[in-house]
Order: C-alpha cells, then structure tokens, then sequence
C-alpha cells in the first residue's frame, strides 16, 4: 500500500502560508505516497481551491461529533467536507490533554468522520511517565481499541502512533521501539476490525524531519507519517516525503 504522509499545521498559517503548500504541490512529480496538509480550518477551503487539481490533499485537525447545532467555535465534519476536506486526524495528544478527550469521544468524532465521507487518522500514544512505568503498549492499544468504532472496518482510515513526549521536543524513539508500537498496533486493530485492521497505514509521528525520515518510513509496519513542525515549509516537508 501506497505511505501516507500528512501534515498537521496546528494553529499556524495565515493566508501568505498558502505558497507553501503550493510549493509542496508543485514538487510531488514522481511521488507515489499519497500526502496531505491539515491547516487550520480557516484555511481549508481556500487550501483546497488554491491545490485544487493537484495530488495534495487538504484535511482539518479535529471536528465535532454533531454534524449542526447551538455549539458555538465548533466545526463539524461535514463542513470540513464541504470546505474540501478528505481527512481529518483525530484525537491528537494536544486535543486529549488540553480539551480532555476521551476514548470514546475520539470513537464518536470517528463516526462522524465516516458521515461525512472523510479519512479519519486516529492518534494514540502514551506519555514520558506511561513509558517509563512500562506501560506504552498497554495505554496505545487501549487507545486504540476504545478511539476506534467498529464500523471503521469497510471504510478507509488511518491510526497515528505519537508518542507524546516525541511531539514537538525533537526526541524520537529508537526503531526498535516504533516497532515494538507499531507491531502492537497492528495486532489490536486485527482483533478489533479483523483483515481490515491488517490493511490501514499506521502513521509514526512525533519530530519527524528530514533527516530522521528515511530509517523512520522503512520501519517496520511504518505506513506514513503525521509531521508537525517541519510540514510548516515546502522545502522540510518534500524533505521528509522524499524518504517515502
Ligand atoms: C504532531 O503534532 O502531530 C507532530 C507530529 O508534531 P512534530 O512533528 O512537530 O513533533
């Protein structure tokens, strides 16, 4: 299957941002991953004009599990889709920790997402103090078995394995421990949704740069990344997608 990389531009990017993802559009000839930029939901649809006949897809960073009402800052999936989405991640660590989202939050954001004909790509990953009490498998396939709706199982998606203490800190796990998650991941989304759960990319992220994306992406049930940070410019983020 073809590597997905996506990139998360959180909340930054104004409308002179919009030449970066174009440069990033214009320097996909002979990429064959399929790749994305999640800009903040004011950009969205002038992003997806702006790449409208390229490869690049647009996608928003979170949504609502309603689809309209008295919910006042919100943004549904189904206007993400309406502004040209065709992904959205879901759960971020940044969303669970700083808005207290739950698994099961997460499972009904999820189903929206599928309602409104979205890929959703579900985060999961364990703290600093979660890894060093030994406990980084148990919490990520935790994560994943309650973020994860069955009815995932005939739809496209994907799950981002971020390990919260790599996000924006420049630390990465070594390989061996991507792996280790990865591998673990993968055996939890079989049992959850059966041979689809053997088919979705599990992304990796958590400071993915250029110069660590090449042994990152050929790891082992590494199917993609989510980039933060270095997605911010074209030439950082082809960088990392040349490793692809
Ligand atoms: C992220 O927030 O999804 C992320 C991976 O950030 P960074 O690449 O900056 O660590």
């Amino acid at each position: 299957m073809n590597r997905l990389i996506v990139g998360n531009w959180k909340m930054n990017g104004l409308g002179a941002a919009l030449g970066e993802a174009q440069g990033v559009a214009a320097g996909l000839g002979g990429v064959v991953a399929r790749v994305g930029i999640c800009p903040p939901a004011t950009l969205l649809e002038r992003m997806s004009r702006a790449l409208s006949g390229t490869p690049l897809a647009v996608g928003g960073q979170d949504c609502r599990a309603e689809a309209s009402g008295a919910f006042t800052g919100d943004v549904s999936a189904e206007m993400l889709a309406d502004a040209g989405a065709t992904l959205v991640i879901l759960g971020h660590s940044e969303r669970r920790a700083g808005f207290g989202e739950t698994d099961a939050l997460v499972a009904a954001k999820t189903e929206a997402a599928l309602r409104a004909g979205l890929e959703p790509i579900i985060c999961v990953g364990e703290t600093l103090a979660e890894r060093e009490a030994g406990r980084a498998i148990s919490i990520v396939t935790g994560q994943v078995r309650g973020s994860l709706p069955k009815s995932l199982a005939d739809r496209p998606f994907a799950v981002a394995y971020e390990p919260v203490w790599a996000i924006g800190t420049g630390l990465t796990p070594t390989t061996e421990q991507i792996a280790e998650i990865h591998a673990a991941i993968r055996e939890a989304l079989v049992g959850l949704l059966g041979p689809a759960g053997g088919r979705a990319p599990i992304l990796y992220g958590g400071s993915v740069k250029p110069g660590n994306a090449a042994e990152i992406l050929s790891t082992a049930e590494v199917g993609g990344a989510l980039v933060g940070g270095a997605s911010l410019s074209a030439a950082d983020f082809l960088g990392i997608i040349a490793g692809a």
